[in-house]
């Protein structure tokens, strides 16, 4: 298993950043305890459990891609323990190891959940035993601000049996806002209330999956009963991944028709209004807006604050408010950034055995933060990415839909909605007047590409962003 594993991170060292690599890689070592023969179970050793979660949303694919490359079985999953020996590669060297300097307490034992690549199983209706939700993500701990004041009180009331439901209830927000969040929230609350609901959240791309799966394998009967009859309470997530699937488009108009009337709850997550969906039905538009359609606005800077310290507690870091103000001030896109950011400061600390002050804080972020504010432009990324994939600028702009220049003016596009923040419409015009529905697709694509860890979109994305100073 060890030589596996070092085969798998030679592989990996490949596929991304410096920074990624020696963060979240590199410390990583093989748990032998509990080992057997004939288990193909890699078990690796992490410092805390969010260092866990973090890798089976960011990274597992990629490892599990790298075990298979380096000989792995097909079979092989990937589990984590926490623990306090995790941070081997750098105090393996220097013994005996100096004492962690942070004040906190360490982290509760915990049973490190099996985590095998969803991706790795089938798409079948049987993949998902249960409701799906994501036991990290309930209204306890979700900060509740001007910014996402209204959904969170909607998706509480929809979460209620008692108060006044809005159904559909339809939450868009950009991305990292805490929708995924939420929705799952609605789902613990109802099943803490009555353990006999039938809650499911599913992603709209599980759902399309399961959806083609079950019309391949003759199994649309049992897809049907489980979404349409199956279910009290369906919570999908990210609708505009239907965008342009007309077939799938057709089969959830269905479900919905069949919970609505049943007075069943439905909420819906999106990354845009509903009309803003490109190529949705209508009709499936319309429905969304017939009960509440509440959306989630990026947190203002006192929010920003409560949350990295909710966060700060919840994973035993020591966070001084200076630090705390510093890190809200300058990390202000979205939640899943923040989280990420000070994750990352307790990691580097962690590593360097060092507490987390305001000094610490600036120096080990200086690489990744804006130099000031709004520093970059749409046309300093449009430039970068023409340097990058060697291009000219007025190719870029150009109506030429050929791959050397299509795929790089979509990449630019999706830096320029994700750093910036600039409108779609805007960034049209700035493309060379192209309309905002094409606009939205090619983000959605790299989105979905970067998701899905493609290593040539992320490595490109990564070493613009580098160079750009994002
Ligand atoms: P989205 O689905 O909108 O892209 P997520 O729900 O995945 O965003 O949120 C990204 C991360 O930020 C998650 O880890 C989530 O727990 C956290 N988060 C977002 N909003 C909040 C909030 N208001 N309070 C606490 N954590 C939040
Ligand atoms: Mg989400």
């Amino acid at each position: 298993m060890d030589d596996l594993w070092e085969r798998a991170l030679q592989e990996l060292k490949g596929k991304l950043s410096a920074e990624n690599f020696d963060t979240w890689l590199s410390p990583l070592t093989v748990d032998r305890s509990g080992e057997r023969e004939a288990d193909a179970t890699l078990t690796l050793k992490v410092p805390n459990k969010f260092y866990a979660d973090w890798l089976q949303t960011h990274y597992l694919d990629l490892v599990l891609n790298a075990l298979r490359v380096s000989g792995a079985p097909d079979s092989m999953r990937v589990d984590f323990s926490v623990s306090d020996a995790a941070r081997p590669r750098v105090n393996a060297r220097s013994e005996p190891p100096p004492p962690a300097p942070r004040p906190s307490t360490p982290p509760p034992p915990m049973a490190a959940p099996s985590m095998a690549s969803p991706s790795a199983q089938p798409a079948g209706p049987y993949a998902t035993p249960g409701s799906g939700l994501n036991p990290r993500y309930t209204f306890d701990n979700f900060v509740v601000g001007p910014s996402n004041q209204l959904a969170h009180a909607a998706a509480v009331a929809a979460a209620s049996s008692r108060q006044k439901r809005y159904n559909p209830l339809f939450i868009y927000g950009g991305v990292g806002l805490g929708k995924t969040h939420l929705v799952n929230a609605v789902g613990h609350r109802g099943l803490g209330d009555n353990p006999n609901l039938r809650v499911l959240f599913v992603s709209a791309e599980r759902f399309t999956n399961e959806f083609i799966w079950a019309l391949q394998n003759h199994r649309i009967n049992e897809f049907r009963e489980r979404y349409r009859n199956g279910c009290d309470v369906l919570l999908m997530d990210d609708i505009q991944f239907l965008a342009g699937r007309e077939q799938t488009q057709e089969e959830f108009f269905h479900t919905f028709n069949s919970l609505y009337h049943a007075d069943r709850q439905i909420v819906v997550t999106s990354d845009v209004y509903p009309q803003q969906i490109p190529e949705m039905e209508e009709r499936l538009i319309s429905r969304f807006q017939w009960g509440l359609v509440a959306d989630i606005q990026a947190p203002e800077l006192d929010t920003r604050i409560a949350i990295l310290k909710a966060k700060a507690q919840q994973e035993h870091i020591t966070l001084a408010d200076d630090v705390a103000l510093f890190l809200a001030q300058v990390v202000k896109s979205n939640v899943r950034e923040l989280e990420g950011t000070l994750l990352r400061l307790a990691v580097k600390a962690e590593l360097a055995t060092r507490a987390i002050d305001l000094e610490f804080a600036k120096e080990a972020l200086r690489g990744v933060l804006p130099k000031s504010e709004n520093a970059t432009t749409v046309e300093d990324i449009q430039r970068a990415v023409c340097d990058y994939y060697s291009i000219r600028l007025a190719d870029l702009k150009s109506h030429r839909r050929h791959r050397a220049v299509s795929f790089p003016r979509m990449v630019a596009m999706y830096l320029c909605r994700q750093r910036l923040g600039t409108s779609f419409p805007e960034l049209g015009d700035r493309f060379g007047g192209k309309d905002h529905t094409t606009v939205m697709s090619a983000v959605r694509k790299i989105d979905g590409l970067i998701r899905s860890e493609d290593p040539a979109v992320v490595n490109a994305v990564e070493a613009i962003e580098r160079k750009l100073n994002l």
